[in-house]
């Protein structure tokens, strides 16, 4: 079989590091809106996907990326409307102050650099994360996107506080969780000064995606963000899972839970599989970075990305993506709610992004999260899962989702839940 070839070619040439998903890995050569085509022409409904953010190769993202690519690409060194065009149409969608601009390719990158500009900005060295986040992959970042101890174990200068959980929330209940999120913060931060290191700032998801969007409510930060201010730390807001109008209600992860970040850092939907990204702050945070580091990302800003970023961000306007991702959204959930299996301990969702929470007996059933998830490809629905325990069935499909891919989903939903025991 050729899948079996595949298999056997990346295990020779690529060895352990680029893992796939499933026990079959699916073979895909082509997509297209919400769908994947298999090499043997089955189709696959992409549920998981954030990255296809206005959908799989939309045309115009497409030719955007041609056209630019046909007629210029090089680096941010010269003079070009590109990176002005889009940086003025990004930072008019963002409030507090977040004026500029600095592009890079990944999602990692800019939270790399977000951590240095929190450190130029104070003078400071110490960070707080959730103990089950993902920021990224580079040294810097990896430290707070990781479960496993670093060789020589935790860097002094990061605390990780734990993550609010709808299982096991944080001080014994929902309500008391805003609380007991901030005292562990403030206790932190008490440690980061005792230590020397101060502390620089707080990075957090605002819809804490790979924690497994517990079930937090808008203003669910609010005590927290007293105790950072008090303390002078800047706030990071990863902006790399809900934004771009994912969740519905709002452009951003941040306008939804309630608070003013210092930092927003963007990835993944930003140029609808294109690599571009970046990060958005006030001028003198920029200005305090510059002359605290220095930066310059050769491929960071380039004409090309700056066109398919652009051409997503009218795309997302155009197609009323953001109102979809809301209309969608909510009949998704109404969907996820009329599941009936008794390993369902929570469904929630915020615009096109959905969880449903899996126990037994108040303990992570993450087996049984593992099983829906094959059962699911098999039926020809991509999906994945996350949290703690890898025990949270994730739904995060491009925006444009529709009520058919929706009564789709729900009725394979259900027919994978039905062989598994209660
Ligand atoms: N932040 C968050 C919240 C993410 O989920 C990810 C990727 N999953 C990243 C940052 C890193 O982005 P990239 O893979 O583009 O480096």
């Amino acid at each position: 079989m050729m899948e079996n070839d595949l298999i056997a070619r990346r295990a020779r040439l690529l060895g352990p590091n680029v893992p796939t998903f499933y026990e079959q890995p699916v073979h895909i050569t082509r997509g297209a809106g919400a769908y994947l085509w298999g090499a043997n022409g089955q189709r696959y409904l992409d549920a998981y996907n954030n990255v296809a953010h206005v959908g799989h190769c939309h045309p115009r993202v497409v030719r955007a990326i041609a056209d630019q690519a046909a007629t210029l690409n090089t680096h941010t060194r010269y003079l070009h409307e590109g990176i002005l065009d889009y940086g003025e149409a990004l930072v008019a969608r963002l409030d507090h102050g977040l004026d500029q601009l600095l592009m890079t390719c990944t999602g990692s990158e800019a939270n790399d650099v977000a951590l240095r500009m929190a450190q130029a900005a104070t003078g400071k060295r110490g960070f707080i994360a959730t103990d089950n986040t993902y920021h990224g992959n580079t040294t810097a970042v990896a430290h707070l996107s990781t479960r496993r101890p670093p060789i020589g174990g935790w860097p002094d200068h990061i605390r990780r506080v734990p993550a609010p959980d709808s299982l096991a929330p944080l001080g014994g209940s929902l309500d008391a969780q805003p609380q007991a999120f901030a005292a562990s913060v403030a206790q932190a931060i008490a440690e980061l000064e005792a230590s020397g290191h101060g502390f620089a700032g707080f990075m957090l998801c605002p819809i804490f995606a790979n924690e497994g969007m517990p079930g937090v409510a808008s203003g669910f930060l609010d005590p927290t963000v007293a105790v950072i201010r008090a303390a002078g730390g800047l706030i990071i807001s990863d902006e790399v899972q809900p934004g771009f109008g994912r969740i519905g209600s709002d452009f951003w992860g941040h306008d939804w839970l309630g608070f003013a970040p210092d930092v927003v850092t963007l990835g993944k939907p930003m140029g609808n599989g294109h690599p571009v990204a970046g990060v958005v702050a006030r001028p003198e945070v920029m200005a305090a970075f510059r002359e605290a580091f220095g930066y310059f990302n050769t491929f960071g800003g380039n004409p090309v990305s700056c066109a398919a970023a652009m051409a997503v961000l009218q795309v997302i306007d155009d197609e009323g993506l953001q109102q979809n991702a809301a209309e969608i959204g909510a009949y998704l959930l109404q969907g996820l709610q009329s599941l009936d299996h008794p390993l369902i301990a929570d469904t929630r969702g915020l615009g096109l992004f959905a969880a449903i929470e899996l126990a037994r007996e108040g303990q992570p059933a993450s087996h049984e999260a593992g099983q829906i998830v094959e059962a699911m490809r098999n039926r020809h629905v991509l999906m994945g899962r996350v949290g703690r325990a890898q025990h949270i069935l994730k739904i995060r499909p491009p925006l444009v989702f529709s009520r058919q891919d929706v009564d789709f989903l729900i009725d394979q939903l259900n027919a994978s839940f039905a062989v598994i025991p209660a």
